[in-house]
C-alpha cells in the first residue's frame, strides 16, 4: 500500500512507479482511495470513476481544495523513476506526481488543518477536455466543488501562479475583384488590402496589465495568412487570422470590441472564430493572500490555460502551485528537483495550520 506518511520524495517515487497514462488509470485511483481510508480516517471519501475526492468536516470557517491530475503523458521509456544529482526523473515527476505526493502528503499528515480541506485527485487532464476527470466531477458532484480558494499542483517552479490570460481568433477577410495580372488595373486586390491591417498590427501597443501583484501581458498578433488563386491571377479573397490574448480584465465582449476598434475604418469584413474566457486571479481574497504570504509574495501571471480556469469560473479563487518545472512536462527527460518538493510541502503545511 501506498504510505502518505513516508517523505513526500518518497511518496512521489512510489506514484511514478504506477503507470497511469490517461484512461489507464484504475490501478493508481485504487491505490490513493485504499491509502487514504486506512492512513486518513478523519476524511470522508468518494470515488468517481477513476478520480478520488476526500473531504473532511471539520467546523472551519474556510475551506482549501486540493486539486491534481493522476494522469500522464504516454512513457517514453521513463519509468520507473530514478534519483541523480537530487533530480527525480521519470513520466509524472513534474507533471504532476510530485504535487500530487506533496497533497496526500499534508492529507494524511496534518489531523488538525486550519482549514477545512477537499482533495481531488482526477483523471484525464492530458487528453480532450470532454474526457476531463474534473468537467465529470462537476457535473455528477458538484457540491464537491465548493471552496475559499483551490490550489491545483501543476508545475509552477515555486510560484504561485494566478489567473490566465483570455484568448480570441479573428479572421479579417478583404474582397477584391479578380483579374488577369498583365492588365491588373481591371482588378481590384484583395491580398494588398491586408496590408493596412498588419500596419495596424505592427503599430500596435500591447498593455501590461498589473493585477492584484500579477502583471499580464497582451499580444495581437496575426497568426496566419490566406489567399491568392495563382501566379497570373489578381486575387479577389484575402484573410489574416489575428490572435488576441488579452488580460482578464476584459471579457471575451470587450476583447472582440478592441479589436473591432484597432482594424476600425479598414476595407476588411472581421470574424470571431474561437473564444475563450481569461480568469482574475482572485487574490484579494482572504484565503488566497495568505497562501501568497505563506509562499513568500513568490506571485505570477499564469499565461497558458489550465483547469484553474474551470475554477475561475465557478467562482473560487485558484491558482497554480506545484513543485514541478512547467518547462519540462511532457518531455522525455522529465524531472523534478527533489529540494522542490520538500519546500512546496513546508510552504503549504504552514499555510494549512496558520
Ligand atoms: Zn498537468
Amino acid at each position: 500500500m501506498l504510505d502518505l506518511r513516508a517523505d513526500p520524495i518518497a511518496l512521489t517515487a512510489a506514484l511514478v512507479d504506477i503507470p497511469s497514462e490517461s484512461r489507464h488509470e484504475q490501478r493508481i485511483a485504487d491505490e490513493i482511495e485504499a491509502a487514504l481510508r486506512a492512513q486518513a480516517p478523519w476524511f470522508e471519501v468518494v470515488r468517481n470513476g477513476d478520480a478520488v475526492l476526500a473531504r473532511t468536516h471539520l467546523g472551519r470557517s474556510s475551506r482549501v481544495l486540493l486539486a491534481g491530475h493522476t494522469d500522464t503523458v504516454p512513457a517514453a521509456d521513463n519509468v520507473p523513476s530514478r534519483v541523480v544529482d537530487g533530480l527525480m526523473y521519470g513520466c509524472g515527476t513534474s507533471d504532476m506526481k510530485s504535487g500530487d505526493a506533496v497533497f496526500l502528503h499534508l492529507a494524511a499528515t496534518l489531523a488538525e488543518p486550519s482549514h477545512d480541506i477537499t482533495l481531488v485527485m482526477y483523471d484525464c487532464e492530458e487528453i480532450e477536455s470532454s474526457a476531463n476527470g474534473l468537467g465529470r466531477i462537476e457535473r455528477e458532484l458538484p457540491d464537491w466543488l465548493t471552496a475559499d480558494v483551490a490550489i491545483l499542483g501543476e508545475p509552477s517552479g515555486g510560484f504561485i501562479e494566478a489567473g490566465c490570460q483570455g484568448t480570441i481568433r479573428v479572421v479579417a477577410s478583404a474582397k477584391g475583384t479578380r483579374a488577369h495580372s498583365a492588365r491588373s488595373w481591371l482588378g481590384d486586390n484583395a491580398i494588398h488590402k491586408l496590408g493596412a491591417v498588419l500596419d495596424r498590427l505592427s503599430g500596435y501597443q500591447p498593455r501590461n496589465v498589473d493585477i492584484d501583484g500579477c502583471v499580464y501581458r497582451e499580444g495581437l498578433s496575426a497568426v496566419r495568412i490566406d489567399g491568392g488563386v495563382a501566379g497570373n491571377v489578381i486575387p479577389d479573397a484575402a484573410s489574416a487570422t489575428v490572435n488576441f490574448r488579452f488580460a482578464p480584465d476584459r471579457s471575451v465582449e470587450q476583447a472582440v470590441d478592441h479589436v473591432r476598434e484597432v482594424f476600425d475604418g479598414l476595407d476588411v469584413t472581421l470574424e470571431v472564430t474561437d473564444a475563450a474566457a481569461g480568469a482574475l486571479p482572485g487574490l484579494a481574497n482572504p484565503a488566497a493572500a495568505s497562501l501568497v504570504a505563506a509562499a513568500g509574495g513568490q506571485v505570477r501571471a499564469k499565461y497558458g490555460w489550465t483547469d484553474v480556469s474551470r475554477f475561475a469560473a465557478l467562482g473560487i479563487a485558484a491558482v497554480n502551485y506545484g513543485p514541478g518545472d512547467p518547462n519540462l512536462a511532457h518531455k522525455v527527460d522529465e524531472h523534478v528537483d527533489v529540494a522542490a518538493i520538500t519546500a512546496t510541502t513546508d510552504t503549504l503545511r504552514a499555510y494549512l495550520t496558520a
